[in-house]
């Protein structure tokens, strides 16, 4: 806005202002309700209320009328609505449901904003403040550092990956997780790659890059089963070398899925399964045993001879093949 201009209720009939648009998304931001007709662009009555109250609760001049020094206090104090989309996004993204991502700051995104800021560690006062926004976008790049995207879904596989509740937000536990030095996986995408051998499929049915979490999970079960000495454990499409063949490593198309003998709702149809191989029986035992404790949250089998499966379904499975 123009520091010349001045937003006031003009009477009937009332015409759309981006900048009267601009001031209502401020007030309502601030608890200020422009009134029934909401966020219109119209300067009516209830605006006029709305800036009245604002300025009485901040010591302006009350008179209902958005001139130099109302809106200079209204763009200093509140945030823009790319501020308040932004952190709506977020929120919801990291499992702290607040509801209609509209760029207004109502009771539901209020509500989230404290449960996140006591997650967090920060004052609890339910505001969009720089150490809110901060923490915020500190979850955020830390999960771009770990190789994930900023989806919800990409958060819960992260939250599965560490063996943590993937139901849950995102609180102070993916936090210090978040916190520390990525691990990367051995399990690369090419690994994953659907044993049809190009039969069925082009070998990523459910689509590229959903196998990031699992392959963090299946890495961590590897490096736990290591601890006391290098195993045998193996990618299968990597070296294949074991009797029957066939062992799909990660993604399956629904007609290989078939010609396996896999289970009709087998998460390796969707991408987000792992098999490890080992043909050392004692190795594969460690392997076992590690992928039920790290696993909390997925499914777990002994999937036949020599091979551990592992998915991040979100519950607790456990099986067993013969
Ligand atoms: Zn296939
Ligand atoms: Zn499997």
């Amino acid at each position: 806005m123009n520091s010349g201009k001045i937003l006031k209720d003009r009477g009937k009939p009332y015409k759309y202002d981006a900048d009267v648009e601009k001031v209502q998304f401020i007030l309502e931001n601030g608890g200020f309700s422009v009134g029934k007709s909401g966020i219109d662009g119209k300067y009516g009555k209830d605006t006029a209320k709305a800036v009245k109250a604002y300025q009485k609760t901040y010591g302006l001049k009350v008179d209902g009328i958005v001139g130099k020094e109302t809106w200079g206090h209204m763009t200093a104090e509140q945030n823009t609505y790319d501020d308040v989309l932004g952190f709506q996004q977020l929120l919801n993204i990291f499992g702290y449901s607040c509801g209609a991502e509209d760029a207004i700051f109502g009771k539901k995104t209020k509500a989230a904003c404290k449960k996140f800021q006591k997650q967090m560690g920060i004052a609890v006062d339910g505001k969009l403040g720089r150490e809110t926004w901060n923490a915020i976008l500190h979850m955020e790049t830390r999960l771009i550092t770990w190789g994930f995207i900023v989806t919800r879904w990409s958060v819960q596989q992260f939250i599965g990956a560490m063996g943590l509740n993937p139901k849950l937000c995102a609180g102070k536990n993916t936090l210090k997780k978040l916190n520390e030095k990525p691990i990367v996986s051995r399990f690369k995408e090419s690994d994953m790659v659907c044993q049809c051998n190009k039969k069925y499929c082009d070998g990523y049915p459910a689509g590229r890059g959903k196998y990031y979490g699992v392959a963090i999970m299946a890495e961590r079960i590897i490096r736990a089963a290591e601890k006391g000495g290098k195993i045998d454990a193996y990618i299968p499409s990597r070296k294949r070398k074991t009797k029957g063949g066939g062992i799909a490593g990660g993604y399956r198309c629904a007609k290989w899925n078939v010609d396996r003998k896999g289970a009709k709702s087998s998460q390796h149809l969707e991408g987000v399964a792992i098999d490890i191989a080992c043909d050392n029986k004692a190795d594969l035992k460690l392997l076992q045993k590690y992928a039920k404790k790290l696993n909390v949250y997925g499914g777990v089998g002994d999937e036949g001879a020599n091979v551990v499966h592992v998915d991040l379904r979100g519950k607790k499975s456990r099986w067993k093949y013969n």
